[in-house]
């Protein structure tokens, strides 16, 4: 009998109704299976979480995994996944909510009045402090892979700087993505062109792009012709802000799908956001959504922060500020939902949980039809895993042990709860976990404990 490092007992992995065990030894995944002579499945939201208990496995069932373990951990049926991917972040920006005021507004062109204010007083170690902080509250919710687009229309580029080093340090926890993202242009802004290709230069992994606030719809497409241009000189992939806008004429995402045919760049361009595209006329989307299936673009819908800014100039009714999340899935089209924004001008709440972000999408994507929830669950997990190109992800036997366990049973309850991450592995060690509050009701003058599972 071999000695391994760690048995998960009890897991119910996406996608699956029968419960399982995973293996874990020396970081990796060895073995995934279960069967006779394991005890019957605990009901969930019974078990209390991440209860070591030493030397209990039942070794010789299921899967050839002869094998105790140093660590038993019971997880009672609760769902576990790979570890959650943002593909959609802005971390130089997060915390800043009311910095140096308040957006009273809430639109987002106050937000990007009081941003370059803001963003006048950055320094290094004030993005090192603040996105430290963030990193730490995504890891607790179980993201381990963050694409973080980063401001480079600053002479002194000082937050990418600071996230570059940044990146090396939290290495071991979280990998992280940074995309060269010129929030202010790449024509209209003094010396963009330069600053873009310095930030390639100095370490960005990925280059960005706003076409719709460059001054012209030329500049606009020649901004796209340049990203693309830029990224497959240094061997990067391209992720740009593309139409986001209510705009109806804003079809710069045609132009991304058009360049990464010619160039051959299927697989390594992302374009987030797309809200213009809910605006086209149906002939048009259809050719352009054709388009994008062709080129292999994957996509990103944020819908926290495009929920609350787009539509602002309608007077009813409100347009919901989101892409054809669903029409691009019909197409094959890979989409996965991004969080944005965390406290910052431009959106005031959020912890950087991929949960919230895909549970507003519940709603004004009006995905709640039963598989609808358990797709996503893989728009936070599998699918930007594939749009970031990280390579080995997925749980499987020889895979690392990097997963996330949540206080649910299902992709529905997680969704609905927005549960809490009970436990957090990365190369099969604990990054992260939760104790998640219980709550008694006195009922009928009893105090008696009440779970918001279904019994
Ligand atoms: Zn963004």
């Amino acid at each position: 009998m071999t000695m391994i490092d760690l048995i998960l007992r009890n897991a119910r992995l996406a996608g699956q109704q029968a419960l399982t065990d995973l293996y874990i030894d020396d970081g990796m995944i060895t073995a995934i299976g279960g069967g006779p002579g394991q005890p019957g499945p605990a009901q969930p939201g019974t078990a209390p979480p991440g209860t070591a208990q030493p030397g209990t496995a039942q070794p010789g069932f299921g899967d050839g995994s002869d094998a105790a373990a140093a660590q038993t951990i019971d997880l009672g049926g609760r769902l576990v996944t790979p570890p959650l991917v943002e593909p959609h972040i802005h971390l130089d920006a997060v915390l800043t909510v009311g910095q140096p005021r308040p957006n009273d507004s809430g639109s987002l062109f106050e937000g990007i009045a009081i941003w370059a204010d803001r963003v006048a007083g950055l320094s290094y170690a004030d993005v090192q402090s603040r996105v430290r902080q963030v990193l730490r509250w995504q890891l607790a919710c179980g993201v381990q892979h963050v694409r973080s687009h980063v401001d480079v229309c600053d002479p002194g580029l000082t937050a990418l700087r600071a996230l570059i080093d940044l990146r090396e340090e939290v290495r071991g926890m979280l990998d992280l993505q940074l995309v060269a993202f010129p929030q202010q242009g790449i024509f209209g802004f003094d010396g963009g062109v330069e600053l873009m290709r310095r930030a390639a230069a100095l370490g960005a992994d990925v280059i960005g792009g706003i076409p719709h606030y460059e001054l012209t719809r030329e500049d606009g497409v020649e901004s796209v012709k340049f990203a693309l241009a830029l990224a497959q000189d240094h061997g990067l992939a391209v992720d740009i802000h593309c139409d986001e806008t209510d705009d109806d004429h804003s079809r710069f995402v045609e132009v991304m799908a058009a360049e990464t045919i010619k160039r051959g760049m299927s697989g390594k361009v992302t374009a987030s956001h797309t809200t213009a595209m809910h605006s086209y006329n149906g002939a048009y989307a259809y050719r352009v959504i054709s388009n994008i299936a062709r080129a292999g673009l994957h996509m990103v819908t944020n819908p926290l922060d495009n929920s609350v800014l787009q539509g602002r100039f309608d007077t009813g009714p409100v347009r919901r500020g989101l892409t054809r999340v669903k029409q691009l899935q019909e197409a094959g089209v890979n989409v996965c939902v991004g969080h944005d924004s965390v406290m910052d001008p431009w959106y005031p709440l959020g912890y950087g949980d991929p949960l919230q972000a895909a549970f507003v999408l519940v709603h004004l994507g009006q995905m709640s039809g039963d598989a609808e929830l358990r797709r996503l669950i893989e728009m936070i997990t599998v699918n930007p895993a594939a749009a970031l190109g990280i390579a080995d992800y997925g749980l499987r036997p020889g895979g690392s042990a990097d997963l996330v366990v949540f206080d649910a049973p299902s992709e529905a309850d997680a969704l609905r709860l927005i549960a809490p991450r009970t436990l957090v592995l990365r190369r099969g060690k604990v990054v992260a976990r939760a104790t998640p509050a219980r709550h008694t009701v006195t009922w009928l003058g009893a105090e008696e404990p009440v779970t918001f599972l279904r019994r």
